[in-house]
């Protein structure tokens, strides 16, 4: 089995070299896959299959000789499909869509079409056609999973992966120009007479394993970071931002207000009588209670503001460049809404309300905290004023 071109390389030489590089790299991702959490180990063992499916490929492509070549050729090409879709799916998990069944149907359907067209109907050009349609149909769902991400949060690792699946893409879409467009008899060996394209498609198939393994385990991490991030700023119960969360980016809207003498309000808004629906119907409808709030509340702000659970039966909501007067309208809608909320627990209708304390920012405050103490004070006033209102600095 000779190559054209200018230097003489076996392509069995280059598939043995090529899978055994894969299943190196293969053991790599078993070894990280121990220290790998939970979350990720779905998406790693789709990565490790798809791994081991394409190094199967291209064991099969380099030692399978010994076989009926329509045996040979199924199992190779049914491996490489099947370690595609491997890869989509883990591409879905680690971007926390729900893997897709139907993937494995390009892969399915050309371990039939192989099969059936090396077989029954032995043809080359149908078969390097179903093939090349399989592989552009998983490499394209690979891209549009990749994709499924803002821009600016592209990670230099997802970039990697698109290089390398738009490259596969490329490669094969041009692989099948190449062989459709030339007048090849129907039982000709792709190995031998084969245009370089031929091994160029596989060889960037085979990079995705090799490259592309590093390049999703960066993936994993980054995805770990950003999870763990999001936890450590999202309050478990209600979904909102939490303390910590509300007091950075409070901080961050107090400077931009100073900055650019502009409007900045705080309201912090409190349950009334709590208590009386945890002791009167138990903390799980108090729980339920709380997340019925915090929809609510969600609902009144535009994006550019924030409302957070800072801790207990305790809201802070922030007004990017609002002044007391605006600000105090959609504390009231804030409150409306929660009392004519009909929040329901056991068929039962339990009346709630919420009192808030506003503050804005004045022109002598050193930072955030001076207005949420006010806000504070101002609550405290609410409550004593018979609660269900609401109080402004
Ligand atoms: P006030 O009108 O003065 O605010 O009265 P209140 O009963 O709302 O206030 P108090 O501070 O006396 O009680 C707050 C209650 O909130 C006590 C606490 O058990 C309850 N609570 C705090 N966090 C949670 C939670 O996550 N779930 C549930 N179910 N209850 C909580
Ligand atoms: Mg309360
Ligand atoms: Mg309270």
């Amino acid at each position: 089995m000779k190559l054209r071109g200018s230097f003489d390389v076996d392509a069995k030489t280059v598939f043995t070299i090529i899978s055994l590089t894969i299943l190196a790299n293969g053991t790599v991702l078993a070894i990280a896959y121990r220290s790998l959490p939970d979350l990720l180990r779905p998406a790693a063992r789709f990565w490790q299959w798809g791994t081991l499916l394409i190094a199967l490929g291209c064991a099969l492509f380099a030692f399978g000789e010994p076989l009926p070549r329509f045996v040979m050729l199924t199992l190779a090409n049914g491996c490489m499909a099947f370690g595609l879709a491997f890869y989509s799916l883990a591409l879905h998990e680690v971007n926390g869509i729900r893997p897709d069944p139907s993937l494995y149907a390009p892969a399915l359907g050309v371990t039939i079409g192989i099969f059936w067209f090396s077989a029954v109907f032995p043809d080359f050009k149908i078969r390097v056609v179903i093939a090349a349609l399989a592989w552009l149909a998983l490499a394209l769902t690979a891209l549009q999973t990749l994709f499924k991400r803002p821009p600016e949060q592209f990670s230099s690792s997802r970039k990697l992966l698109i290089a390398l699946f738009s490259l596969l893409f490329i490669c094969t879409a041009v692989r099948l120009g190449i062989y459709t467009s030339m007048d090849l008899p129907a039982d000709f060996h792709i190995e031998t007479g084969a245009s370089g394209w031929n091994l160029v498609s596989a060889i960037v198939l085979t990079m995705l394993p090799i490259v592309g393994t590093t390049a999703f385990l960066m993936l994993c991490s980054d995805m770990l970071r950003v999870r763990l991030e999001h936890a450590a700023a999202t309050d478990f119960l209600t979904n909102l931002p939490n303390r910590r969360a509300v007091t950075e980016r409070g901080a961050h809207m107090f400077n931009e207000a100073a900055d650019s003498l502009g409007g900045f309000a705080v309201a912090v808004l409190d349950i009334d009588d709590f208590k009386s629906i945890n002791d009167g119907f138990g903390h799980e409808a108090g729980d339920q209670a709380l997340v019925h709030i915090a929809n609510r509340l969600r609902q009144q702000i535009r994006s550019a503001d924030m409302v957070a659970r800072s801790g207990g039966e305790e809201f802070i909501a922030l007004f990017k460049d609002m002044d007391a007067v605006h600000a105090r309208a959609v504390v009231e809608r804030m409150r409306r809404s929660i009392e004519g909320g009909h929040f329901r627990h056991a068929d039962e209708a339990i009346p709630i309300t919420v009192s808030a304390g506003l503050s804005a920012r004045r022109h002598d405050d050193k930072s955030f905290e001076d207005i949420l103490r006010r806000a504070d004070k101002a609550l405290f006033l609410a409550k004593s004023r018979g609660r269900n209102c609401i109080e402004v600095a």
